[in-house]
């Protein structure tokens, strides 16, 4: 048990994170304002005060209105006082940056790390980290917090990588939280990349209007990460949400992760790329991206992209089906939902409405109508950086979360 000195000073703390998070949401408010919410004594309130605006947490801005006394001055939270590092890891293109403690940026870069060999990728990784810091001139004290979200599977309970298919076949059972902790040396977030980038939705992006949301990572691999009533979908492991492996087809083409006939197997984007070099050959020569295949020899999904804004008649047809098929996932993802928004992001979500309009048609064919016409279905607002924002946003609500340590806390 704890001493009661130990009590009151954790009690203090406690306190004083309480009044922290109260500015941080409700900036600006007074003194009093603050007493009145917490039911602190106006005395115990003024020590609070000094010690978060010493530590440079909080600042006074002008004066409030009146109720017919003095002035009251309002307080309101700094968010330079701080600043986290984001990490979204992905086999080729590793993104890495820094927000300050608002998740707004301050720097990011896209980095062709090759990521397939795990060890050889984190000892390019850590160091690259550390230079984009410097860059950023920021002070290494003033970073306090860390987010890493990887496109795989993390254990709740240990943070350990259990596997990560798009990755590469080696990234199984790493315990990248034991790495994190060896080479960062502040508190880290860790998550899957899909489940990040649903954080970052609701709260910085289109989801600021819901508790209840979807949002569907078109990318490398088909991720979902979903929040109900305000909070992550975990499932007891940590695993839950992945949409990609939905089965579509019994003994369909054979997916990364072992089974036959996910929806990933199709439509993700190696998937697609892979079925568009197949099928060009017998495509007409007029064809804007048969054209680009003869030039170049194979084409990427840029190229299915580009030529189906100008038109492209194959390219338009290859996101149309995609858009269908995606359509029946999202379809039984609003069955078992009942989600408020369906965010859609990753690259193949570029394509905008060429994607969206036959894949809202799918969902209207195959959800329930009641909750059809409840859910909207948009592109997410959060584009390529969605994953590294998360990142951000998850390691900043770590920092002022009471129950996982609290930056101040500490
Ligand atoms: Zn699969």
């Amino acid at each position: 048990m704890l001493s009661p000195a130990r009590n009151l000073e954790s009690l203090k703390k406690l306190n004083r994170l309480n009044v922290l998070n109260i500015v941080r949401e409700q900036s600006p408010i007074s003194r009093q304002e603050l007493c009145g919410v917490t039911r602190l004594t106006p005395a115990a309130m003024t020590g609070i005060v000094r010690e978060l605006t010493d530590q440079g947490y909080l600042e006074e801005m002008g004066l409030g209105e009146s109720n017919g006394g003095r002035r009251p001055v309002k307080l309101r939270f700094r968010p330079d006082a701080g600043y986290v590092v984001g990490v979204e890891i992905a086999r080729q293109k590793t993104v890495i940056g820094l927000t300050d403690l608002q998740s707004r940026p301050v720097l990011t870069r896209e980095l062709p790390l090759d990521m397939s060999d795990p060890l050889t990728g984190w000892a390019e990784l850590m160091p690259a980290m550390r230079r984009i810091v410097t860059e950023t001139g920021i002070r290494e004290e003033k970073v306090l917090g860390a987010g890493f979200v990887f496109p795989g599977l993390i254990d709740k309970h240990t943070k350990v990588l259990k596997r990560a298919p798009n990755l590469g076949g080696a990234w199984r059972d790493l315990p990248v939280n034991e790495w994190l902790e060896r080479d960062v040396h502040v508190p880290v977030f860790i998550e899957n990349n899909s489940n990040a980038a649903a954080l970052a939705e609701y709260v910085l992006g289109q989801g600021k209007e819901t508790k209840d949301l979807a949002y569907i990572n078109l990318g490398e691999g088909l991720g979902s990460g979903i929040i109900l009533g305000g909070r992550l979908v975990l499932g007891s492991s940590g695993y839950a949400g992945e949409f990609g492996h939905l089965v579509l087809i019994e003994d369909g083409p054979l997916c990364n992760c072992g089974n036959k006939g996910c929806l990933e197997s199709m439509y993700a984007v190696p998937a697609l790329v892979r079925k568009v070099n197949n099928e060009l050959p017998l495509c007409q020569d007029d064809d804007p991206l048969k054209k680009l295949f003869l030039a170049q020899g194979e084409v990427g999904i840029t190229d299915v992209l580009s030529t189906a804004r100008r038109g492209g008649p194959y390219s338009r047809q290859v996101i149309e089906q995609a858009g269908r098929y995606i359509g029946l996932g999202v379809a039984n993802l609003i069955n078992f939902y009942n989600p408020a928004l369906v965010s859609l992001g990753g690259i193949l979500s570029e394509a905008g409405d060429l994607l969206l309009e036959p894949l809202i048609e799918a969902v209207g064919h195959h959800a329930f109508p009641e909750m059809v016409r409840s859910t909207k279905i948009q592109i997410s607002g959060l584009g390529k950086e969605a994953g590294f924002y998360g990142a951000c946003v998850g390691a900043i609500e770590q920092l002022f979360d009471p129950e996982k340590g609290g930056i101040l806390l500490v």
